[in-house]
């Protein structure tokens, strides 16, 4: 079994190995040498971090980038995205999702949770780039029939749960203004016939609320929560307008909130996810980029800034979150359904970043808080998933040829 071993990394103050055999970490130390037949890696005192999980993306819309044109919600998804997105094929969103991969390696994230077009693409994309991602295909039955719908999650659920080791199958059902009441009962049964998470946009806009209060009677998590949707498999994206009831509602049922700061604000949405509300009711928080087409980068490093500053002015109180408590979202450690397990450390998935030893980002004081409000994706110098290193000193083979061939795609969809 091949065996990959780093030596002289810096990790709280000492120098230690990890060896990773098999995919998985087995052992790390400052005793812990290369066997025999290992590839090594000398860090050289760079720093060694777990990696960032993206909690809420749609890859594929690197496509999309720099096309948004500064407009409004509706106009900017009827205008640019949905006349564009009825033409996609596999080719398009496999090359956009090879960028959107690309990027993430370089900047930190190793594991991405995805709703998009051609799911079946995403997969093989992300297995060909070697990272990690939860992928579903986007469900919806205003606008086409719930037959359809319905063979198309199975169809999807087929597909990715053939996909290889780095994928797993999700189910994403739009939103609860895309579905219908019955679609999404039956999303949540499938849910838990399989075992299988369900991620979905809610509480973004505050006319999402108004339109369910108008609708059902409750506001969006009571709704979801009746139709049984609401539970530890859930993974809500933006959860902006959701009230003291509804994150004491979604604590109870062990729900995950992925909050996209910069999203929200370049579509201003007008509001800000409450962290610390969510963290007193003991909600699970996870952080995300949302698409390319609406943030427009997917360097969740630099994003993690701007999720810690939003917390604090929000709340117009610098306490209102820490460095360490932003460190912890960015990376999957207070949402253990977003898959980071209990990074570096003996038996998990060698999974890691070596950060650059001399960044002067990170020269002087404290390394989590320099990580949260001085660094941003480009101190990354080495990403390690599964024992393989994907880039190392910066350099990702192949980055020019995915560059070129997205950019292709991007022009003959006239974007
Ligand atoms: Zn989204």
């Amino acid at each position: 079994m091949s065996a990959l071993t780093v030596l002289a990394a810096e990790l709280g103050g000492e120098r230690v190995g990890v060896r990773c055999v098999g995919g998985r970490i087995e052992a790390i130390g400052p005793e812990v040498g290369a066997a025999p037949g290992d590839e090594t890696l000398d860090a050289a005192g760079a720093h060694l971090v777990p990696p960032l999980i993206n909690g809420h993306t749609h890859a594929a819309m690197t496509l999309f980038r720099g096309s948004g044109g500064d407009l409004p919600l509706m106009p900017w998804l009827e205008e640019r995205i949905w006349p564009v997105e009825a033409k996609l094929t596999g080719e398009d969103v496999y090359w956009g999702t090879r960028l959107a991969c690309a990027e993430m390696i370089r900047t930190g994230t190793t594991r991405f949770w995805d709703m998009y077009w051609h799911p079946e693409a995403t997969a093989r994309a992300v297995a060909d780039a070697g990272i990690r991602a939860t992928i579903g295909a986007p469900l919806f039955d205003v606008g086409r029939s719930a037959e359809e719908m319905r063979s198309s999650a199975l169809a999807s659920l087929e597909l990715l749960g053939e996909a290889g080791p780095l994928v797993s199958p999700a189910l994403a059902p739009h939103s609860i203004y895309m579905v219908s009441e019955n679609s999404l009962r039956w999303i949540g049964e499938l849910s838990a016939e399989r075992q299988v998470p369900i991620q979905i946009h809610l509480s973004e806009t505050q006319k999402e609320v108004e339109d369910c209060i108008a609708a059902h009677g409750v506001r969006p998590a009571f709704y979801l929560d009746r139709l049984g949707v609401l539970n530890e498999r859930a993974v809500l994206a933006h959860g902006v307008w959701l009230d003291p009831e509804e994150l004491a509602l979604i604590a109870e049922r062990g729900a995950t909130v992925v909050t996209n700061p910069v999203a929200n604000m370049k579509l201003a949405v007008g509001g800000v996810f409450s962290h610390p509300a969510a963290r007193a009711a003991g909600v699970q928080v996870g952080l995300g980029t949302d698409g390319a087409g609406s943030n427009d980068s997917l360097n969740l490093l630099a994003d993690l800034k701007t999720f810690a500053l939003i917390q604090k002015h929000a709340a117009a109180d610098p306490t209102a979150i820490e460095a360490a408590e932003a460190w912890a979202v960015a990376t999957g450690a207070r949402a253990p359904l977003l898959g980071a397990g209990a990074p570096l450390s003996v038996g998990a998935p060698a999974d890691f970043l070596l950060l650059t030893a001399d960044a002067p980002e990170l020269g002087v004081g404290d390394l989590t808080a320099d990580l949260v409000y001085a660094a941003s994706g480009a101190v990354v110098d080495t990403t390690v998933v599964a024992g393989r290193t994907l880039m190392r000193g910066g350099e990702l083979p192949g980055l020019g040829e995915t560059v070129a061939r997205t950019a292709e795609r991007a022009r003959g969809l006239g974007l």
